[in-house]
């Protein structure tokens, strides 16, 4: 079944990773920008990275037939930067343009400090400023995810303009789902091999909440992840003996109708008509 992953890191995963994606039904991703394993500390850096994720990345993608998007910032982790996060901004906003950029993210917070919140919300801003973009979160991975999402969603809330179908609040698990769903945005789940949400707790978080709003993707970045972790939720899903039409729904309806939103989403009709040989 032909799938989308909207949270896929693949400037840490090798051209193989790629290949193995296509075979398994992957034909669109999109990448946000993400702590690189190191701080790496100057806005040329970034700048770099951000060439990358807005014209290596999308070339590579395409010969195996799958369209590459991304999302821009500087991530949670270096967030605490006062200094590096003003100069940032600039910068975001200049590669906001690009055809494949999408939205703001990943942003959120890590630690939850004063600092991290005040970055978080400059990004908003310039989400909404900057033609309403679309907005990815991440939440902490820590034992503080509860604290650290109702954080992010009491900013949000403060924030007026902010419209919630427009936003994904992503590494949702059983305790903050409910949370995120209530409150009208979009909740991703991430799919990890070893520690946190396995394919087998999404499908019972699937179960246990419905299927709206809702997607699903590997995250999978430098540390231990699987590149094709959408397709073991599809067979898990399978073994389960859920409809098709249901599995779709999870992991190409959803994710095509919130990146829908926005203009420069469009998925090619044939995937292979992307493909550069
Ligand atoms: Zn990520």
């Amino acid at each position: 079944m032909d799938y989308i992953d909207h949270h896929a890191h693949m400037t840490s995963r090798t051209t193989d990773d790629y290949e193995q994606m296509a075979i398994t039904g992957c034909r669109v991703l999109t990448e946000p920008a993400f702590w690189a394993g190191y701080d790496r500390g100057t806005p040329e850096a970034f700048a770099a990275y951000f060439e990358a994720l807005t014209d290596f990345e999308p070339k590579r993608a395409a010969r195996y037939g799958i369209q590459h998007f991304a999302w821009l910032s500087l991530n949670p982790k270096e967030a605490e930067d006062r200094q590096l996060a003003q100069q940032m901004l600039p910068l975001i906003e200049r590669y906001l343009d690009r055809p494949n950029v999408i939205g703001i993210g990943e942003i959120g917070l890590n630690r939850v400090t004063r600092n991290e919140v005040a970055t978080f919300e400059d990004h908003v801003e310039l989400a909404i400023r900057h033609d309403h973009q679309l907005i990815m979160i991440h939440t902490p991975h820590l034992e503080d995810k509860l604290k650290g999402t109702r954080a992010i969603l009491d900013s949000l809330a403060s924030e007026k303009r902010i419209e919630p179908e427009r936003v994904i609040v992503d590494h949702a698990e059983e305790h903050t789902l409910p949370l995120i769903k209530e409150q009208g945005y979009w909740a991703g789940l991430t799919l990890y091999p070893q520690t946190k949400v396995s394919p087998q707790r999404a499908v019972d978080m699937i179960e246990v909440f419905g299927p709206e709003r809702i997607c699903v993707a590997s995250a999978c970045d430098w540390g231990p992840s699987v590149p094709w972790a959408v397709a073991h939720l599809i067979r898990e899903m399978r073994r389960r003996g859920h409809p098709d039409t249901l599995i779709r729904k999870l992991v190409w309806d959803n994710p095509s109708e919130f990146m829908g939103q926005s203009r420069k989403f469009k998925v090619a009709a044939q995937a292979e008509a992307i493909m550069v040989r």
